[in-house]
């Protein structure tokens, strides 16, 4: 039987376990943490039983993703739960853009900017499944579905500043930007609709649900399913070398570039080790939870009744926050993204306190403190929350780094979404999870297709690892 060691225990380590383990390999996973899950843990904190997302919130590239959809991950305790409203962008003046799982219900708000977001994201979200099998995948690849991946591929060509150019409401035009900036990239650059296309569709076509329990549970279901193929995993072990590994047929490394430098830099042909060292990292986030009591007294009567929400003003003001911290400046005004995933999941309050989720974004290894003009942001739109509030929990980008160390100053995502990193991570390879190593890969968000609970980049690795295997 072929050994396989997968270190960390992220949704992209544990897809990698699971593909292999599912290919009759015997799967270790080492996870440095003592609690697994990565980017998905949950923990109670601020006050006894309030449940709160430590990273991911809400999952629209999970509930759409080609391999976590195959798997029977309910039968090992995953549930999603959506709110009554996706995502909503408040607007000062008590306007908003919001955006509804059907189409037509967030169309008919939308005026006149309806039919180009009908024609754009409608059908985008009509081929979400076709166009998800292509773009979460190596850019360098024969499509399977070629119409719908070229007509996807032409529309994220152009940056968001131009797509937005579609819509003449402030509403519409910010509802987009929002979404487009989950890249942390600046909005005037080329491929910068891209990732707000996808997200966007994404939630016309599978919302943008909550795990029940917390997102800790889609880590729980994993490790579940793996055992029961055979795996194991140890928390706890912080892998700093191969030579740690005992020789394993294949070995996947769900780290970053810099992390796998430092565990196997020394045995990798230097043409790989110079690009990872190249590698560049993008903005960081810094996050606060609130333990309110009662609800978020919002202007906006849909954002009572979202799951997610994007605070930041404007399209222009928004645009401009995130050139502002692209550019290392930390923004008066930062984007923020907000969750009240306790509506679509009461699970997780305690008693009348309800647990609010925020991060801003904020410049790479932002030293500060970004809790003020979190809140401000919030108060911005909501009059009155600052009253509310009965505890916070605050992760500076600092905080966040030494939390995983993967996020290397702060960088949430493992990777700046530049042009050459959005179509080439991390190194131009046919193979981009190659290390340069024979039989050892490296599958973590800065591999393709990128950064999200999509478990894509563990499933296309281990792809890369079986036909290893398969050579002998
Ligand atoms: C604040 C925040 C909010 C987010 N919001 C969302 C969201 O709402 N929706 C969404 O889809 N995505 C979201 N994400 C992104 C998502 O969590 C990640 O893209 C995803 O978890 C990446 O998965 P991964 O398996 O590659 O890495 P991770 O989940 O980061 O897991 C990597 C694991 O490897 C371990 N590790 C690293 N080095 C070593 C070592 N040397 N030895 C042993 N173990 C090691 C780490 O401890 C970690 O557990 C968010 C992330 C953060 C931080």
């Amino acid at each position: 039987m072929s050994t396989a060691v997968v270190v960390g225990s992220g949704p992209n380590g544990l897809a990698a376990a699971i593909r292999l383990a599912q290919s009759g390999v015997q799967v270790r996973v080492l996870e440095a943490a003592d609690q697994v899950g990565g980017g998905v843990r949950s923990t109670e904190k601020i006050v006894p039983g309030l449940l709160v997302d430590d990273c991911s919130a809400f999952h629209p590239t999970g509930a759409g993703s080609p391999f976590l959809q195959s798997l029977p991950l309910d039968e090992h305790g995953l549930r999603w739960a959506e709110p009554a409203v996706q995502l909503v962008h408040p607007l000062d003046g008590g306007r908003a853009g919001a955006l509804w799982r059907s189409v037509d219900r967030t169309v008919a708000e939308m005026g006149p900017d309806g039919a180009a977001w009908r024609r754009i994201l409608g059908r985008t979200a009509a081929h979400f499944d076709a166009i998800a099998a292509e773009v979460f995948r190596p850019i360098l690849h024969v499509p399977r579905h070629l119409l719908a991946f070229a007509e996807f591929g032409l529309q994220t060509l152009p940056p968001a500043s131009w797509t937005v150019r579609q819509w003449s409401r402030p509403e519409t035009r910010a509802l987009f930007g929002g979404v487009a900036a989950h890249s942390f990239a600046p909005l005037t650059e080329p491929l910068s609709s891209s990732v707000g296309l996808l997200l966007a569709a994404a939630g016309h076509a599978y919302g943008w649900p909550v795990a029940v329990g917390g997102s800790q549970a889609i880590a729980d279901a994993m490790v579940s399913l793996l055992t029961s193929l055979g795996g194991t995993v140890e928390t706890g072990v912080h892998v700093t070398d191969l030579d740690e590994l005992g020789s394993p047929d294949v070995t996947l490394l769900s780290v970053s570039p810099l992390g796998a430098l430092s565990i196997a830099g020394r045995r990798m042909p230097d043409r790989v080790a110079r690009a990872y060292r190249h590698y560049r990292y993008g903005p960081a986030a810094f996050k606060v939870d609130y333990a309110v009591e009662g609800h978020v007294p919002w202007t906006n009567e849909h954002a009572c009744s979202a799951g997610t929400l994007h605070l930041g003003g404007t399209f222009e003001e928004i645009a401009d926050a995130e050139a502002q911290t692209n550019r290392g400046r930390m923004p008066q005004r930062p984007f923020v993204l907000m969750g009240q995933q306790y509506l679509a999941d009461p699970s997780r309050s305690a008693g009348s306190i309800n647990p609010v989720y925020a991060y801003a974004h904020v410049p790479h290894g932002y030293p500060g403190d970004a809790t003020e003009a979190i809140t401000a942001q919030i108060e911005r739109f909501a009059p009155g929350f600052r009253d509310r509030v009965v505890g916070t929990a605050v992760r500076s980008t600092t905080d966040l780094a030494r939390y995983n160390p993967n996020y290397v100053g702060g960088d949430i995502g493992v990777g700046a979404n530049d042009v050459p990193q959005v179509v080439l991570r991390p190194r131009l390879a046919l193979d981009p999870y190659a290390t340069g190593i024979p039989g050892v890969y490296l599958c973590s968000s800065a591999t393709p297709p990128g950064a999200g609970v999509h478990g894509m980049c563990g499933f296309n690795a281990a792809g890369s690892a079986l036909r290893h295997l398969a050579r002998g």
